[in-house]
């Protein structure tokens, strides 16, 4: 999902958040939780190109038509968001830490609505055993990497 969406959904549910817990701190969590994921692509560019992308065309390009391109993508993961509710709900943390885990939830479950992964694609696990490859990564009728 392009990330002026993310921005959209992530303002809404922001709103949402100051609403239900009565805390601006929590709606700035959860907006900047929610825009902040993505950094794990910038985070892969940079591992495997050696360079930062600072602009969102350079990161485009890299995902849709370079060879190397591998979604390691660690918080676009199922198991990374499990970890996350559950060191919330084990040491007990509060509405700020639950807004950011909402937000990255839901995050998570657009890409996976927009994005042309195959359904077990977001789980980190899946990604490992199929070695990171844009054919086992892609559905069918993206493997060719344009999105
Ligand atoms: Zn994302």
């Amino acid at each position: 999902m392009r990330p002026v969406y993310h921005v959209i959904v992530s303002i809404g549910l922001s709103g949402l958040m100051v609403y239900w817990f009565r805390s601006w701190a929590a709606g700035v969590s959860c907006l900047l939780s929610g825009i902040l994921i993505d950094l794990d692509h910038h985070l892969d560019y940079l591992f495997i190109r050696k360079k930062f992308p600072f602009r969102y065309r350079q990161l485009l390009d890299y995902c849709e038509k370079d060879p190397r391109w591998r979604p390691y993508l660690i918080f676009h993961s199922y198991e990374f968001l499990l970890l996350f509710w559950m060191s919330i709900y084990y040491f007990r943390l509060n509405e700020i830490w639950i807004a950011a885990a909402l937000s990255a939830s839901v995050h998570l479950i657009c890409d996976q609505t927009v994005n042309p992964f195959k359904p077990l694609a977001y789980f980190f696990i899946y990604r490992f055993k199929h070695g990171f490859e844009r054919k086992e990564i892609l559905s069918d009728d993206h493997s060719d990497g344009v999105f």
